[in-house]
C-alpha cells in the first residue's frame, strides 16, 4: 500500500482515432484507474446511459455548476458543453486512486494548469488516410467527412503540448505503450519515497 495520491490522466484525440475504446481498455486491464464521467450538455446517443457514459445536464445546469467552480475544466466541443467534475476526481486522487480524462485539447490545457503533476497524451492515427477511412466509413456526405477531417486534424494539431503521443495503428500496441505510460509514471522516483521511507528505511539519509 502506498500513501501517495493518484495520478491523472489526461487522453485526448480527435474522434475517429480510437480513444474511447482504448481508454476503456486501459481501465479494465488496469482496474487501479478509473475513467472520468464528464458533464455534457449534449443529447444522449442510442444506447448511452446517463452517468455511465456522461452525466447528461441541461444549459442551465451546466451553466451554474461553472459558475459555482465546480469544474476542474470545461469546454465547448463543436456545438455543446463538456466539464470534469473536480470534486469528484479530487476525491479520488486524494483517496489515492487514479483518474483518466478523456477530453478535447482546450480540457487539457486547463488540466495541465491546474494539475501541473498530470500525465497527458495524445493518440495519433497512422496516417491521414486511414483517418479519413476511419472517419467516412459510414456512408455520409463527403462535405460532411471533410469537415470532420478539418476538426480531427485541428485537434491532432495541438500534439506537440502532450507530454507522450501514441501512435494507434494495432489496436493491442497502443493499449500496450498506454499501460506502460501509466505504470512508468507511478514508479517515478518522487512517488517511490513514501515507499522507500517505509519498506527500507536503511536507504533514507540518516
Ligand atoms: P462526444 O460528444 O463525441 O462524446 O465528444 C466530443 C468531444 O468532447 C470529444 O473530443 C471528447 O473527448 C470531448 N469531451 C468529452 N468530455 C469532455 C470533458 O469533460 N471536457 C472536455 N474538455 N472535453 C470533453
Amino acid at each position: 500500500m502506498s500513501s501517495n495520491p493518484g495520478l491523472l490522466y489526461v487522453v485526448c484525440g480527435p474522434s475517429g482515432v480510437g480513444k474511447t475504446s482504448l481508454v476503456r481498455a486501459l481501465v479494465e486491464r488496469r482496474p487501479a484507474l478509473s475513467l472520468s464521467v464528464s458533464y455534457t450538455t449534449r443529447a444522449p446517443r442510442a444506447g448511452e446511459q446517463d452517468g455511465v457514459a456522461y452525466h447528461f445536464v441541461t444549459a442551465g445546469r451546466f451553466a451554474a455548476m461553472q459558475a459555482a467552480g465546480e469544474f476542474l475544466e470545461h469546454a465547448q466541443v463543436f456545438d455543446h458543453h463538456y466539464g470534469t467534475s473536480a470534486p469528484a476526481v479530487a476525491q479520488a486522487l486524494q483517496g489515492g486512486r487514479s483518474v483518466v480524462l478523456e477530453i478535447d485539447w482546450q480540457g487539457a490545457r486547463q488540466a495541465r494548469a491546474r494539475l501541473p503533476g498530470c500525465v497527458t497524451v495524445m493518440v495519433l492515427p497512422p496516417s491521414v488516410a486511414v483517418l479519413r477511412e476511419r472517419l467516412g466509413g459510414r456512408g455520409d456526405d463527403p462535405a460532411l467527412i471533410e469537415r470532420r477531417m478539418r476538426d480531427a486534424l485541428a485537434e491532432l494539431g495541438h500534439w506537440p503540448e502532450f507530454d507522450y503521443v501514441v501512435v494507434n495503428d494495432r489496436f493491442e500496441s497502443a493499449l500496450d505503450d498506454l499501460c506502460a505510460i501509466t505504470r512508468a509514471a507511478e514508479r517515478a522516483r518522487e512517488r517511490q519515497r513514501t515507499w522507500v521511507a517505509t519498506q527500507l528505511p536503511e536507504l533514507s539519509p540518516g
